[in-house]
This record gives C-alpha cells, sequence and structure tokens, in this order.
C-alpha cells in the first residue's frame, strides 16, 4: 500500500512538473494526432491542451512546414532514433511571440526542437514527442555578434575618408585578380591615378579643403566603377582600380572618361570653386608578369610617364627596351 502511495506521488509529481517545466512538451501519436500538450505550449500558444487533445498537430498549425516536419518524424518513428532541429537551420518550429520583457528584442521565439522516439510497452514505437526549447536569448546573441563581426571586418576594409576599400584590403582584391588571370586568362588591368598638383591644393585651401577633393573625386569613381571592379584609395591622393575583364584599350577608354569627368566637375569649397585633374597609368596583363607587384610597379611608371608628359592624361605602360 505504501508502495502503491509512493508510485503515485512521483507520478503526480511527474505530470506536475511536466506542466510547469520552461520547456514545451508535445506527444504525437502514428498520425500526428496531439496527445499532449503540456503549459509552456499552452501559455505560448494560446491553446488549452483541452481544446487541442486529439487533434492534428498539421491541422491545427496550418504554417508547419508539414513535408519537411513529418519526413523527419518519419525517419525517428522508422529509425528509432533521435532528431534533432535548430533555430539556425530553421528560426523555429512553433509560431510564438516572445514574451520576454528584458531581452525583448526578437518578435518570435527562437527554438531548437528535439524529436524523441517513445516506445510502447511492446517495444515499438507508438509515438514521438517533440521537446521544444526557447533559445531567443542565446540565438540573439550570436547574431548579434556576428553582425558585430561583419561591422569590424567592413570597418577593417574600408578607407574611413573615402569609403573605397582601404590600401591593404585592394592588394588583396588586386592579388585575387591577378591569381584568376594567371588560371583563366581573362583580359585584367590595373589603374593607378594620383591627383595633379595636390600640394597647391593644400597650401591654397587648407588641408581640410583638399580632403573634400579627395572625398569629390572618389565620388565620381564610385559612379563610374561596374560591380566586378575593384577601387581603393592606395595613398593619401592615390587612387588604384583592378577592372576585370577589361584589355588596355577598353581600360583607356575608361580611364580617359573618369579623368574628363574629374576635369570638367567643379567642386565647391567656401567661396571658392575647385578645379582639379587627374593623371592615370594603366597596365593589363597580355604580357606575362611574375607577380601582382610587377603588375603594381608598372601601373605607377605608366602613372609616372603621365606626369611626365605634362599631366590631366592617361598612359598605357610602355616597355622601354
Ligand atoms: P603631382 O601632380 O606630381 O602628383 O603633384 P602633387 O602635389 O599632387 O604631388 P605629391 O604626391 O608630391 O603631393 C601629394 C600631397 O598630398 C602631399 C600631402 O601633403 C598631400 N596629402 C596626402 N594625403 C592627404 C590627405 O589625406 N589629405 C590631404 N588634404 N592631403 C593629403
Ligand atoms: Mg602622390
Ligand atoms: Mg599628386
Amino acid at each position: 500500500m505504501a508502495h502503491d502511495q509512493n508510485a503515485m506521488n512521483e507520478l503526480h509529481w511527474l505530470i506536475d512538473m511536466v506542466q510547469t517545466i520552461e520547456v514545451g512538451l508535445v506527444v504525437l501519436d502514428r498520425n500526428y494526432n496531439i496527445q499532449l500538450w503540456n503549459g509552456f505550449m499552452e501559455n505560448h500558444s494560446g491553446v488549452s491542451p483541452n481544446s487541442i487533445k486529439g487533434k492534428n498537430l498539421f491541422d491545427q498549425f496550418d504554417y508547419l512546414p508539414d513535408e519537411w516536419l513529418k519526413q523527419k518524424m518519419e525517419s525517428v518513428f522508422l529509425l528509432k532514433n533521435r532528431a534533432f532541429i535548430s533555430w539556425e537551420q530553421r528560426p523555429y518550429v512553433f509560431k510564438f511571440g516572445n514574451y520576454r520583457p528584458i531581452t525583448g528584442r526578437a518578435d518570435f521565439m527562437y527554438q531548437n526542437v528535439t524529436l524523441l522516439p517513445l516506445s510502447s510497452l511492446t517495444g515499438q514505437i507508438t509515438h514521438i514527442s517533440m521537446i521544444v526549447y526557447d533559445v531567443t536569448d542565446v540565438a540573439i546573441n550570436k547574431l548579434q555578434l556576428k553582425s558585430a563581426n561583419e561591422r569590424l571586418e567592413h570597418l577593417s576594409q574600408t578607407d574611413g575618408l573615402t569609403q573605397l576599400h582601404n590600401r591593404r584590403h585592394w592588394q588583396v582584391c588586386m592579388q585575387r585578380e591577378f591569381e584568376r588571370h594567371s588560371r583563366y586568362g581573362d583580359a585584367t588591368t590595373l589603374v593607378m591615378f594620383d591627383i595633379d598638383h595636390f600640394k597647391r591644393i593644400n597650401d591654397t585651401y587648407g588641408h581640410v579643403a583638399g580632403d573634400k577633393v579627395i572625398q569629390h573625386i572618389s565620388h565620381i569613381l564610385k559612379q563610374s566603377l561596374r560591380e566586378t571592379d575593384c577601387a581603393g584609395r592606395y595613398g593619401g591622393e592615390e587612387f588604384s582600380v583592378v577592372l576585370a575583364n577589361t584589355n588596355a584599350q577598353d581600360a583607356l577608354s575608361f580611364a580617359n572618361r573618369l579623368r574628363e569627368k574629374i576635369a570638367a566637375s567643379e567642386m565647391r569649397y567656401e567661396n571658392a570653386v575647385i578645379n582639379v585633374t587627374v593623371s592615370m597609368g594603366i597596365c593589363d596583363l597580355s604580357k606575362p608578369l611574375s607577380n601582382s607587384g610587377e603588375w603594381l610597379s608598372r601601373a605607377d611608371q605608366a602613372l609616372y610617364d603621365a606626369k611626365e608628359a605634362g599631366r590631366n592624361c592617361c598612359m598605357i605602360y610602355q616597355d622601354k627596351q
């Protein structure tokens, strides 16, 4: 008698815990009819156990991904193995609001769900249980960390004044394009350019005006680029662009258009109108080069030639021998 009493107590406690535990518990039969729906599920769905018991899970919640979920559940029935659904795979299975006042950063509850086979006394799998964990806090933290890392990565690759790639990151892109050319042989051209007599601009209008000129030119440059072009601020008033799928002649047309646009533009600073020009050096990869450093120094040599030729012009690299 005392033994029975203990067993009854234990069962009572177990039922109590199942009802109040902060984890969702659902038991389904072979046809996905709901046999158990605990307090957590009731609180978050607003549907009471009495009104849902015996009803088909997929009829009750028509947003559930039937085919996908049934496939997972079938494998639990057949293989007698557990299955897991992670929030990273699918943010939630049950569409529950996120009621937590402190962490109220998500519109819905992120969930991890475990599917467990439940065996009958004869050892057959007649039911499965769904265990639903609220992982909103973990998910939000992880997502925020990810987006913070992405922002940091962007910052570490970007030049603050112009929002172009900074030198280090641009060199990585340039190296990648150089290697792509070595493998596939696509026409690829490097353009370096430098503002003419920039010292004069600084001396006449001041450093702040000089910075504005750098931003102004970057703006015009960005408007001229295609998605596949890679442009950076190589140095103080030097810019560099890798043009994908472009030979030297086409790069020359691009460079001249950009150069003319810059020369024709007027930048206003306080009461002054500042006119600037740039000189450009161009080098393609039609002749084999041993490394990307050589490519860069050839484009730089062509830029030097453009300065020598009187500035506000574009030059393609020429072999001097
Ligand atoms: P050139 O036509 O031969 O290129 O003449 P330049 O005066 O432009 O030549 P140089 O490269 O000798 O001078 C560039 C000047 O640009 C030197 C430096 O004071 C200035 N400078 C470099 N970086 C910045 C920057 O970020 N902001 C400003 N305002 N000036 C810069
Ligand atoms: Mg310079
Ligand atoms: Mg200069």
